[in-house]
């Protein structure tokens, strides 16, 4: 949907959502109950029900979740349900489990001072993990999250 009016008028809430989550992260927490609210949780739930594309770190499978280190809102790492995330030398007690579009965000948002910067780059590399297209043209958003 093109957002009609407002600071981001003429975006698609499809970019606002792979973009600039911190803003519709905002924008829900202020008008939980509005049309674009939903909309943004219409998208959020879809990009939930995309299987990841990513291996895992370890083996040859597909991964089905990704951890995040605590402290570090620059990668995050992806594993199938088999493998112990810990096994590559994270120190024990440091690693969150994501799953969710809703868990990078808590994630990005408790481990950064500000955390606008620090949500865009795990939701990008979260959703490039579920097979997010780069560039990310309108075209190109239009066939991942219609
Ligand atoms: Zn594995």
């Amino acid at each position: 949907m093109i957002i009609q009016s407002g600071a981001k008028q003429g975006k698609s809430t499809q970019q606002i959502i792979l973009k600039e989550p911190d803003w519709a992260d905002f924008f829900v927490g202020k008008n939980p109950t509005s049309k674009l609210a939903v909309e943004f949780k219409t998208h959020i739930n879809d990009l939930n029900k995309k299987n990841f594309v990513k291996k895992c770190m370890t083996c040859s499978k597909t991964a089905e979740r990704c951890t995040g280190y605590q402290g570090n809102t620059t990668d995050l790492y992806f594993w199938c349900n088999t493998c112990d995330p810990y096994s590559q030398g994270a120190n024990k007690g440091k690693l969150s489990i994501l799953i969710s579009y809703e868990d990078v965000i808590r994630f990005a948002k408790q481990n950064s001072q500000s955390s606008r910067g620090a949500q865009r780059d795990l939701i990008g590399i979260w959703a490039t993990g579920k097979g997010m297209p780069k560039p990310l043209t309108a075209s190109a958003i239009s066939i991942f999250l219609p």
